[in-house]
């Protein structure tokens, strides 16, 4: 039996760290949504497309393919790299996922990636939209405070200046933007367990989820 695990959680929460972790202990592959709503947005907005251009984001979209290989993603061929990973592609990523067409596009390619396997896939709506037959289904959340916090550290540990206020700022808008849109908004499924992470350590976060995945899916590999 494949074993499907769901992560979703707004931006901050822990979801990639956690997810990859969770993923490389159970020896099982690993899915970032959230990459591929930034590669669509970032080329989205350099091609000068109105979010709200349901035609045109089709056509444009006709151009574009994406492939995942040994856990690198590739736009037209060419190796997507750490350009995506800013907080203006965080911010395109948001804008451009509330498009009807964006979304059914990226949640068509996923469910494919996901299908046949054993997989981890971390997101927004995998619970609810990608994965609705996940066997584990976790929600992480934290304070935006503590979010916005984390994020800090981690591009001051790249050598990016930001502050810590700015940041804050966008953890607010875009969690405003990925829970009230009209599809797949960012909500919990009623299946899946809430950790909230505030207080807890990284590897108390995945102990417990292996934990749990160790239960629902009687899985495959020692710890
Ligand atoms: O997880 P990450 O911060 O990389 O996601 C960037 C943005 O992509 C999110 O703020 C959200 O708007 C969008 N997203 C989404 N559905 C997903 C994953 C990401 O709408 N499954």
């Amino acid at each position: 039996m494949h074993c499907k695990i769901a992560i979703d959680g707004p931006a901050g929460s822990g979801k990639t760290t956690v997810a990859k972790e969770v993923a490389k202990r159970l020896g099982i592959d690993y899915l970032d949504t959230g990459a591929m709503y930034r590669i669509v947005g970032l080329y989205l907005h350099n091609s000068d497309t109105d979010p709200n251009a349901t035609e045109e984001i089709e056509q444009r979209l006709k151009n574009v393919s994406i492939e995942y290989k040994n856990g690198r993603y590739y736009l037209n061929g060419n190796i997507v790299g750490d350009e995506i990973r800013t907080a203006e592609a965080g911010m395109y990523a948001s804008i451009y996922s509330a498009s009807p067409v964006v979304r059914k596009y990226l949640t068509q390619l996923q469910k494919e990636i996901c299908a046949n396997r054993s997989i981890v896939a971390e997101g927004r709506d995998i619970g609810t939209v990608v994965m609705p037959n996940a066997q584990v289904k976790i929600f992480l959340n934290a304070s935006p405070e503590v979010r916005a916090k984390r994020r800090y550290e981690e591009l001051k540990a790249k050598g990016t200046e930001v502050s810590y206020d700015e940041l804050l700022k966008q953890i607010i808008e875009r969690d405003k933007k990925d829970t009230s849109r009209e599809i797949a908004p960012l909500i919990k499924a009623q299946d899946s367990i809430e950790i909230d992470t505030s207080d807890l350590t990284i590897e108390e976060v995945v102990n417990k989820i292996i934990k749990i995945a160790n239960e629902k899916c009687k899985i495959v590999k020692e710890q």
